[in-house]
């Protein structure tokens, strides 16, 4: 530490000193200041990292992005292997989202799916979930430890937080508010379920929910005959 409690960082070189017998008998040390280098490696670090979250995050919503929850989603279900547990997907997809583009233009959009990627995230457990925008007006939900009960109230908890934005869409013949369709599903480890095979379910319960009326939450336990 220098006098002003600033770390001095130092490359030790050491050569051991041996007597006429070959017994050690000391060392010889070198220090060499290594401040400058250190002080790269730090910015690099620092920018690795940044570099690593802007990555993973969705430029419009700041949300967790596509890719974000692709590896999420591969690690979640890797370690459903290792236990007993249930994980559970929701996918969310913006109803007549087209027409609020065409009636309110393309700015409004934007800023409706940024408050709807925002209160997606806060409806979340951070830290354990993940809610991220999985393409243009869908977005989806990783809910490790998660069984179709409790995923299903956490879709409802959604709906509800949209349904509170009150944001108006006067071209949707759902509500007089933006809306959205839910596909929720839940799934334990088996060498035969692939993770395409999981959002497809999710996919289909969410073109049911669609197909039903919209704004609408449809749900299923994972089954390999589906
Ligand atoms: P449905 O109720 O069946 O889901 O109908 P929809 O109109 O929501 O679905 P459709 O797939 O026909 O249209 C999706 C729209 O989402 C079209 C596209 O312009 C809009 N969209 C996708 N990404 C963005 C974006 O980043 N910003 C804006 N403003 N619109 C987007
Ligand atoms: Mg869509
Ligand atoms: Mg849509």
């Amino acid at each position: 530490l220098k006098k002003d409690g600033q770390k001095n960082w130092f490359l030790v070189s050491a050569t051991p000193i041996l007597d006429d017998h070959g017994n050690f008998d000391g060392s010889f040390a070198m220090l060499t200041d290594i401040n400058e280098r250190k002080e790269m490696e730090l910015l690099l670090q620092e920018s690795n990292r940044h570099l690593t979250e802007l990555s993973n995050k969705d430029s419009l919503t700041g949300i967790a992005n596509r890719r974000c929850f692709d590896t999420t989603l591969e690690h979640e279900y890797s370690r459903l292997k290792r236990s007993n547990s249930k994980l559970s997907i929701i996918l969310i997809d913006i109803d007549h989202f087209k027409e609020y583009n065409d009636y309110y233009g393309h700015v409004k959009g934007d800023e409706c799916l940024r408050k709807i990627g925002q209160t997606l995230e806060s409806c979340v457990n951070q830290g354990v979930d993940l809610a991220a925008r999985y393409g243009g007006e869908e977005f989806a939900c990783i809910l490790p430890d998660t069984d179709i009960d409790a995923a299903v109230k956490i879709a409802e908890k959604i709906q509800q937080s949209i349904r509170d934005l009150q944001i108006e869409h006067k071209d949707s013949s759902v509500s007089e508010f933006v809306t959205a369709s839910f596909g929720v599903t839940t799934v334990q480890y088996s060498p035969d379920i692939y993770l395409k095979d999981i959002i497809g379910m999710a996919d289909k319960l969410l073109y049911k929910a669609k197909v039903s009326g919209r704004n609408i939450i449809k749900h299923a336990e994972f089954t390999l005959d589906r």
